[in-house]
């Protein structure tokens, strides 16, 4: 017999195990000793009211064998045992090309992933180079490298476009990679970036086992192109490869393929997006006014806060928001060249630093672009690129080469115009300098920024404090440019066989949708060529 029903309780109860298993039991009358399974099938928190509350939808059954936690297998046949396997291209081995490689498997087709950065264990040093000596390698960073930008963040799950695809599959893909069941159940599940590096190897383990091929360190270059028609891809080092399609997932932050594309004569547009800072507060501060009491105990997690708000500046309307939100995290130098300087934010699996980030953003119109309309549809990355240049020089104004050292201001100074005297203790490891954010961000920036904070600090008390600083510069929210696609077939507006993908094409906002998006790609390519 399978019962159904759904458990409120408070923190402590309901994440300890034997504490709800006693409870669940109870409710059904069931003795202490019935073999009976309890599984938990969502939970969220409830932190409204005074009382939290975790509401639980259980399952627990009885005399009857539970169905297989999650349906997914990895993939059983071997694309390079079958010689008739046609063979296509997979650019970049973030979330998009890996879940776009795993289903061309699935599907038949054999997947060459290229990706320009190293393998995650590699990736590793060029990280602690960037935070250590501030050296920046263009080809492995923090958004280059076996996993995509998605490898080294906090690994947040939730998407809001459930209407793309099945995020059940993608979450129990994760799960078959060793990731935690527990994202099965979480309203707000994410992975943590101490685990992401060996959830990742396995994927890429799962594509070379069912004969899939990854190489590293290969940079794509160039297209081969006959009469609208994409053939294959050129690498750095020459080699040409070819396919049935190509996959471009490349993610938001690989420019040099946005003006690839341009000098080939491939349209691209220009997309919305949005910039600003990353603001860094205690944990400790947002966990009592999200849980309004002194401490969030031994039971809850870190706290987390979405904001949003409309301003108004020379007369037209903006949003400022909240971006990414790392509860217990790091802020991390995210830029992809040297002289450039990025902000974005990450968390450990247990979410447990003593800092709570955020990304806070304006929307960026036509108007801002205008100085950049010589650009065209790369106006926005252009503009993109300036702020990051200057924000790397205002950062590093006291040193005497390019550093990583990041422009910040505490939040009241920032409101008021008025330069810190002191910075507060940063997770931002390269450290940080106290100059006047107003000089680093045009003003179409700051005085939203300013207009969102102080509807912030009324919203969230404490917000709007010296308690707080904010840090320069959020720049790679999403991407500033779109690469259109047919609606229905994925495929390139004009040229056959090029499928762009996953988040730098515009058609993904974070890991989930990526991976969703670089499936759907992969189910179109095989449906139109294979
Ligand atoms: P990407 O992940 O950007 O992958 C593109 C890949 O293509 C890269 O590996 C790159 O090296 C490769 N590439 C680029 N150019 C070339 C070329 N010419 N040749 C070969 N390879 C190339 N999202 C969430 O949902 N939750 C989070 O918690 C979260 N936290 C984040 C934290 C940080 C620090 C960052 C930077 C991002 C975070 N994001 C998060 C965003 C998320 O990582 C991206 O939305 C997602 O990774 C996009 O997937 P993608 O596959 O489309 O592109």
């Amino acid at each position: 017999m399978i019962h159904q029903l759904s458990v409120t309780l408070s923190p402590e109860h309901a994440y300890d195990d034997a504490a709800f298993r006693e409870h669940v039991f109870q409710l059904l009358r069931l003795s202490t000793d019935s073999p009976a399974v309890v599984r938990k099938r969502r939970q969220s928190i409830d932190a409204r009211g005074r009382q939290i509350r975790v509401h639980i939808d259980t399952e627990v059954f009885v005399n009857e064998t539970p169905p297989p936690l999650i349906q997914y297998k990895k993939p059983q046949t071997n694309v390079s045992d079958s010689t008739s396997a046609p063979q296509a291209i997979v650019v970049g081995a973030g979330p998009a090309g890996l879940f776009a490689a795993l289903r061309l498997i699935e599907l038949g087709v054999k997947p060459i992933v290229l990706e320009r950065g190293s393998d995650v264990r590699s990736r590793r040093r060029d990280l602690a180079a960037i935070n250590k000596d501030h050296i920046v390698n263009p080809e492995s960073n923090y958004c280059f490298g076996e996993g995509g930008a998605g490898t080294y963040s906090d690994g947040k799950l939730y998407t809001r476009s459930t209407k793309r695809g099945d995020v059940r599959r993608i979450l129990e893909i994760f799960v078959a990679h060793g990731a935690t069941d527990e994202i099965l159940v979480d309203a707000h599940p994410h992975i943590g970036t101490n685990k992401l590096p060996n959830v990742v190897a396995d994927l890429r383990q799962s594509i070379l086992d069912a004969g899939g091929e990854v190489r590293f360190n290969t940079k794509v270059t160039d297209l081969i192109l006959e009469n609208n028609e994409l053939k294959g891809v050129v690498t750095a080092t020459g080699d040409e490869l070819t396919g049935i399609g190509v996959i471009l997932a490349t993610g938001h932050s690989a420019r040099d393929i946005f003006y690839l594309l341009q000098a080939r004569k491939i349209l691209i547009e220009a997309k919305p997006f949005a910039m600003g800072v990353r603001i860094e507060h205690q944990q400790s501060l947002i966990d009592q006014f999200q849980y309004h009491r002194p401490n969030r105990g031994d039971y809850l997690p870190a706290a987390s806060y979405s904001l949003v708000t409309q301003t108004r500046f020379n007369g037209v309307e903006r949003g400022v928001f909240s971006f990414c939100m790392c509860p217990g995290g790091f802020i991390v130098p995210a830029a992809t060249a040297p002289g450039e300087l990025v902000v974005n934010g990450m968390s450990p699996s247990r979410r447990d630093s003593k800092y709570a980030n955020s990304g806070l953003v304006v929307a960026i119109t036509d108007n801002d672009l205008k100085p950049y309309a010589d650009e065209g549809p790369l106006a926005g990355l252009a503009l993109q690129q300036d702020l990051e240049r200057w924000a790397c020089r205002m950062g590093g104004k006291s040193k005497d080469q390019p550093s990583q050292t990041a422009p910040a201001q505490l939040v009241a100074d920032f409101v008021d115009g008025r330069v810190s005297s002191e910075l507060l203790p940063t997770s931002y490891q390269p450290g940080l300098a106290s100059v006047d954010m107003a000089e680093v961000l045009p003003d179409h920036i700051v005085q939203p920024l300013r207009e969102g904070l102080r509807d912030f600090g009324r919203k969230m008390r404490g917000y709007l404090s010296n308690d707080g600083q904010v840090i320069g510069v959020e720049s790679r929210t999403s991407s500033p440019v779109r690469i259109p696609r047919d609606r229905d077939t994925c495929e390139h507006v004009q040229v056959r066989r090029l499928f762009p993908c996953g988040e730098g094409a515009g058609y993904a906002g974070g890991i989930v949708s990526a991976a969703m998006d670089g499936e759907r790609c992969a189910e179109q390519l095989v449906s139109l060529y294979k």
